[in-house]
């Protein structure tokens, strides 16, 4: 692990030049894999995540059925060599938690009651590690499950908001997430009803306010790149120009 930076902020910059509102660069590929029903890969910073979903499909086993509703599942794994120091296979508390506070930011999005008795299985591989990796998987889930063509309210949106040097900051990269003084995970519906806040480390009542607006900017900002991709996916297939419509021929066969 870096040893602790005297400073996070120089000069209005952070360490790695970003400005305190500005994301990290995103970069989203749909559909990369073809067994899964619904995939997504998406690079944030030095992130690199990989979302599959399956399903609806039956729901073993048996007793874990709920006759009214799909039952939405949630695994968020890290690769062993997504950090720097070997992670031990296999579920840890950390991605146990990650996993149920990443499913219920779905709850209140998917619907489930559409499809009783099955299961929607959300897979989250981290591949690459850098702060920010329950964020990015939620955001690439939203995607995921888009593709998969489950129906669902709208897309959830995440980013972090911190704080460190004393200033509230926007999508905080490894160091600032390590040794700054907060870290606020967020993930919004657009229009901003939220799905998922948790905070690690202190901040008075103004600050987390300041961080709540910051993080809406951010979110905001996401949903834009991930309407994008689902538009350059299925938006623009089959553009209809307008010089090619005839009605013409409608006319002639009524
Ligand atoms: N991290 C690590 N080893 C671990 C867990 C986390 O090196 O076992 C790093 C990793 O880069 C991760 C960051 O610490 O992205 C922050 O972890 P946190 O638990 O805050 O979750 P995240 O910010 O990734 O959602």
């Amino acid at each position: 692990m870096n040893d602790k930076p005297e400073h996070f902020i120089i000069d209005g910059k952070r360490l790695d030049g970003r400005n305190l509102d500005e994301l990290r660069p995103i970069k989203i590929e749909m559909s990369p894999l073809d067994r899964a029903d619904g995939s997504c890969y998406l690079e944030w910073g030095n992130n690199k995540i990989m979302a599959a979903v399956y399903g609806p499909r039956e729901l073993h086993p048996r007793h874990r059925q709920n006759m009214t509703r799909s039952v939405v599942q949630y695994r968020y794994n890290m690769a062993s060599f997504s950090v720097d120091e070997r992670i031990r296979p296999g579920p840890s508390r950390r991605s146990v938690e990650i996993s149920k506070v990443s499913r219920e930011a779905f709850e209140p999005v998917v619907f489930t009651k559409f499809f009783p008795r099955t299961a929607i299985d959300v897979f989250i591989e981290v591949l690459q590690a850098d702060a920010g990796t329950r964020t990015a998987g939620i955001n690439a889930a939203s995607l995921a499950l888009a593709d998969a063509g489950i129906p669902m309210r709208g897309l959830v949106s995440a980013c972090a908001v911190g704080k460190v040097d004393g200033r509230i900051v926007l999508d905080l990269m490894k160091e600032e997430d390590n040794y700054g003084e907060a870290d606020m995970p967020v993930a919004m519906i657009a229009g901003g009803r939220i799905t998922l806040l948790q905070m690690d480390g202190r901040l008075t009542t103004e600050e987390f306010y300041e961080a709540l607006k910051l993080a809406k900017t951010g979110c905001d900002k996401v949903y834009e790149l991930q309407r994008q991709a689902l538009l350059e996916k299925y938006g623009g297939e089959h553009p209809v120009d307008a010089e090619d419509v005839s009605l013409e021929g409608d006319t002639d066969e009524q």
